[in-house]
């Protein structure tokens, strides 16, 4: 026998349910929760089925934890918290509803993996089952059920310049604490801080915006394809946008405010640095409207056409890649760097992707499961789509095959980068630094490295596979079979006169 109070003596509450949108401002679903009246639960999961994806990884839950944090000590002075559960969602309702009558959950659409929309709809079917609403708000522009991006561009346009909404918490009204006793079960989930990752939280994702702003966006376009410098002149904004600590629209108006000079920031002599960082903007909600239009890019090539491209797994050469130890400087520098940080530039991510798909030949989703383990803002509509690209299987983007020497010399031209994270060639000398093998035998014993035995030799010959990929992914271009798919794929993803607004083909 349950001892469930009768739903006629049940108190009346609303759930805001938190995902990835972990801020208290411009959030939608808190501020119509407050609107609607009733006292107001405001909810977290960590659900066990999701944290065990093959995408994800502690630094992930770390990063979740932080920010959660984060909310519940601004949460303090007024009352209340955030309640944290580690359980699946359904689970989680079950508890609740046991002890209250939901009237609504109120929270944003999640354009995530499968096993978060699976869990969605699992959701719904309970909110239908035991008469509960369920209001999703729409996240940084995204449309759901979108056939066509005709009028897309606009629609973004007009949600970037909406009035964030706002909540009184002085009139916040949560449910009482001694209804709430006992909810918590946070066990094993205590993970340590790294400071090798940047840390999570509304407070931190404030403050990388406000450095950017002032001083960081005026080193963008020129450090933003070198790894090094790109640390610092990027916005380092991607953490914080992934999980939610902030929104786009809050970026895209701080950034059109300083730029106009409105802002006592001085950076209206910034301009054209404001330009290409708010073109990624668009790019974000650009990339994750394909995903959401068409999730199976998770599994499968976007382009049906490349079902027909062979390639196999060697798990040696998935290995080498994975773990930093091809016998290509840079691709291992990055790779280790983002097993150590969570972060790599755009030109590297590319560079990687490119390096395992096209230069080692290898399928790329098991490619596309390790760096979103390791990509501390791993944010699925963005990355699948980047991998589609990146990996030449949407027919409709030129396909580009980064040569790791030539990225090297351009980018990181002193190997201080490389030495940085592959410690065995600290000693060799520039010239060779993005191409050790062609030292001599006596050369890497003055340098200390001997190739093949302290540092690997090259996994492939690089002219060789180059050539390989570029006659295959060419050749295919095109085949009947990826032409058939164009039209759908343009239609469907690419806004009109696309190049032109994007600066991308995407
Ligand atoms: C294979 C591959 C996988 C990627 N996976 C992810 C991912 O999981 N999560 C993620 O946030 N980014 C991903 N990116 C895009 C991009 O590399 C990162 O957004 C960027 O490097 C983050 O650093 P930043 O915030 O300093 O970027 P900034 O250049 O300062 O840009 C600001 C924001 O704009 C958006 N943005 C920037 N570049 C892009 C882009 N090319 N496409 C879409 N949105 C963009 C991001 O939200 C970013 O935080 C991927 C790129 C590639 C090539």
């Amino acid at each position: 026998m349950s001892a469930q109070p009768p739903a006629t003596h049940r108190p009346l509450v609303n759930i805001v349910w938190f995902k990835r949108d972990l801020r208290l401002r411009d959030h939608e679903p808190l501020a119509l929760a407050q609107q609607a009246g009733l006292p107001v639960l405001l909810l977290y999961a960590f659900e066990p089925s999701v944290m065990a994806a093959p995408q994800y990884d502690e630094r992930h839950w770390r990063f979740v934890q932080q920010s959660l944090a984060d909310m519940n000590r601004q949460l303090e002075q007024h009352g209340t918290e955030v309640l944290v559960f580690q359980d699946e969602l359904l689970a989680v309702l079950a508890q609740i509803s046991a002890r209250f009558s939901i009237q609504t959950i109120f929270s944003h659409q999640e354009t995530g993996l499968k096993i978060t929309y699976d869990r969605d709809k699992a959701v719904a079917t309970f909110c239908k089952a035991n008469n509960i609403a369920w209001r999703e708000s729409a996240c940084n522009g995204v449309l759901r059920g979108l056939r066509s991006r005709k009028d897309w561009r606009e629609h973004w346009y007009d949600f970037m310049a909406k009035p964030q909404p706002r909540v009184d918490w002085t009139k916040w009204q949560g449910v009482i604490a001694e209804d709430l006793s006992g909810f918590k079960n946070l066990t094993g989930l205590a993970s340590p801080p790294n400071l090798n990752f940047q840390p999570g939280g509304e407070s931190y994702a404030h403050a990388y915006l406000k450095s950017f702003l002032a001083n960081r966006i005026q080193l963008y376009s020129k450090s933003i394809s070198k790894p090094l410098e790109s640390r610092r002149g990027c916005s380092r904004l991607s953490p914080y946008l992934a999980w939610g600590n902030l929104s786009v629209r809050q970026v895209y108006q701080a950034s059109a405010l300083s730029a106009t000079g409105n802002d006592t920031l001085p950076t209206i002599r910034w301009k054209h640095q404001h330009a290409a960082f708010g073109s990624r903007l668009r790019w974000q909600a650009h990339f994750i409207q394909k995903f959401e239009s068409e999730d199976r890019m998770e599994f499968e090539n976007v382009n049906r056409g490349y079902d027909f491209l062979e390639k196999k797994t060697d798990p040696s050469l998935l290995e080498a890649w994975q773990n930093g130890r091809t016998g290509f400087p840079l691709v291992d520098a990055c790779m280790r760097c983002l097993h150590a940080t969570g972060w790599v530039n755009f030109r590297m991510r590319a560079m990687l992707a490119s390096f395992l798909t096209h230069l080692l030949w290898q399928p790329w989703q098991p490619g596309a499961e390790w760096l979103a383990k390791l990509f501390l803002d791993f944010e699925p509509g963005i990355h699948y789509p980047q991998w589609q690209m990146q990996s030449g299987v949407t027919g409709i983007n030129t396909v580009r095959i980064y040569n790791p020497v030539k990225q090297g010399q351009e980018h990181d031209p002193t190997g201080f980068f490389v030495k940085q994270w592959v410690p065995e060639l600290r000693n060799v000398p520039e010239n060779f630094i993005h191409e050790p093998w062609k030292m001599t035998l006596m050369e890497q014993q003055l340098y200390g490295v001997v190739i093949g035995k302290d540092y690997p030799a090259p996994v492939v010959e690089l002219a060789a596979a180059h050539r390989h990929a570029r006659e295959i992914l060419w050749g295919m271009h095109g085949d009947g079979r990826v032409k058939a798919e164009n039209g759908r794929i343009l239609r469907q993803h690419t806004v009109p006169d696309r190049e032109a607004w994007a600066g991308t083909k995407g």
